[in-house]
Parts: C-alpha cells; structure tokens; sequence
C-alpha cells in the first residue's frame, strides 16, 4: 500500500487482513467495553508471493520493516483518516474537530483511559481525552508480521470509533459499534484508493477477501457478548460494504 505521492509500499496486503482484523481490541466509549478482555494476538498468514510493487526492497528478505517506517505509515494513515472525515463532515454541512491526540505507550498503565490503565496488547480510542491510544511494540510487531496496511487499518478502525463520537451514534451492542468501525474503515480506504490517496498492488483485493475470511470472533462466542467484535464473514461483508460502497454504506444516521 503506497500512501500519498507514493513514499513506499511494504508488500502485499494479502497478509494484512487476517491481522487487522482480529488485532484490534477497543471501545467506542472508552476501554470498559472491551478492555478486560484481551485481544487475541495476530497470526497472520505469511504470504509466499514476492511482494509486486517496486518500492517492496524496503522491506528486508525477513519481512521486517523498520520502526521509522512504521511511524511514518501511522502518521499517513492518521493524516488521511483526518482530512477524509473533515471533508465527509464538510460535506454535510458540520464542522469538525480532528481526534486530538494519538498515543503510543508500552507499558500497562502507561495511559489510562477513564481512570482505567489500557493493558498492552491493545488499542483504543478513548472518548474521555479523545484520543487514540496504541501499545506501540504490539503495534510494530503486527506490523511487521502483516505489512503496512494493518496500520491503516487499525488506525482507520480507531478513527472510527472518535466520528461515532462525533455523530453522537451509540449502538446497544458492541458488536454494532465494531461492525460499523470496520465499515467506516473500510470506506475510508476505498475512497482513498478510489481518489488516488492510497495505492494498492494488483492482485490485493482478492487476497484482502479471502484474508477476511479467516478472521473474526469465534463462531460459539455469542454476538451480544461483550467485546464481539463479529465473525468473520460479517466484519468481511461490513469492511467491503464500506469499502465498495463509501460511508452511505456504514448506517451513520
Ligand atoms: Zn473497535
């Protein structure tokens, strides 16, 4: 994925989904929601495809990429996120306010949300502070074993749960809330490939899709628990909803 005027690419996103999906533990409303239970750590599949695009010797013949590259992907995908969501708020006429502040931390009870310390392994968005916080070695080691667009994705998902906010939209269950960040992810994507923002190798999508497929909560954990994030094939059906169609997709009211 090439962010941009095409800075680079750290291989194909095949890998991507099958962790960003799965990666992402975090709440609308702060870290209550989902915060005492652990995310499940990704284990991405590694893909045996040589990465296609040109900028791919960036990535070493390990398939880790540096942290410098890695901030630089999380500053793009923040940026992005930012001036699509300012122009979608423009658009209908409301002013917007950027998520205030984006924060990596490493240590459990390094950043507290609500009083709460977020536990490592995770990230969320923090309504209270309105801020998105990651812990940041979790982070790059996805990162590395998925490629770039995990952190698209996760900061894409994140952003997300800030414009709930913003719109005031508060869902009965968590799985609602998810399944609409995982669209609204998705629409920011699509738009940003759609309008040239982002780039994507030849080939990605249909390896996006089948990623997808193999994520998702456990088919027995029941979808009102708290936490449900969705089974696989509706967080595939809702991101590519979003991906596809835009935001009219996502049921922002
Ligand atoms: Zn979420």
């Amino acid at each position: 994925m090439t962010a941009g005027s095409g800075r680079r690419s750290h291989g194909p996103l095949v890998a991507a989904l099958t962790a960003l999906v799965v990666a992402v533990g975090c709440a609308a409303g702060g870290v209550g929601e989902s915060g005492s239970q652990a995310p499940r750590e990704p284990a991405p599949k590694q893909s045996s495809r040589p990465a296609a695009s040109p900028e791919a010797q960036t990535t070493r013949a390990d398939g880790t990429t540096s942290v410098a590259e890695f901030k630089s992907d999380i500053d793009d995908a923040v940026a992005i996120a930012e001036r699509y969501w300012a122009a979608q708020f423009r658009a209908s006429g409301q002013q917007f306010r950027p998520i205030r502040r984006i924060v990596p931390y490493q240590r459990e009870g390094e950043v507290s949300c609500a009083g709460q310390a977020l536990p490592r392994n995770n990230a969320v968005y923090c309504s209270q502070g309105d801020f998105i916080a990651y812990d940041v070695n979790w982070s790059v080691a996805a990162f590395r074993q998925v490629g770039d667009a995990f952190v698209f994705y996760l900061l894409g998902h994140e952003y997300a749960h800030g414009i709930q906010v913003r719109l005031g939209i508060r869902a009965n269950f968590t799985i609602q809330q998810e399944l609409q960040a995982d669209c609204m992810a998705g629409a920011y994507l699509g738009d940003s490939v759609r309008d040239g923002t982002l780039k994507l190798d030849a080939g990605d999508l249909d390896e996006f899709r089948e990623g997808l497929l193999a994520v998702g909560d456990d088919p027995d954990q029941p979808w009102f628990a708290e936490g449900s994030h969705g089974t696989a094939e509706q967080r595939t059906d809702w991101f590519f909803r979003g991906y596809e169609k835009s935001v009219d997709a996502c049921n922002l009211g």
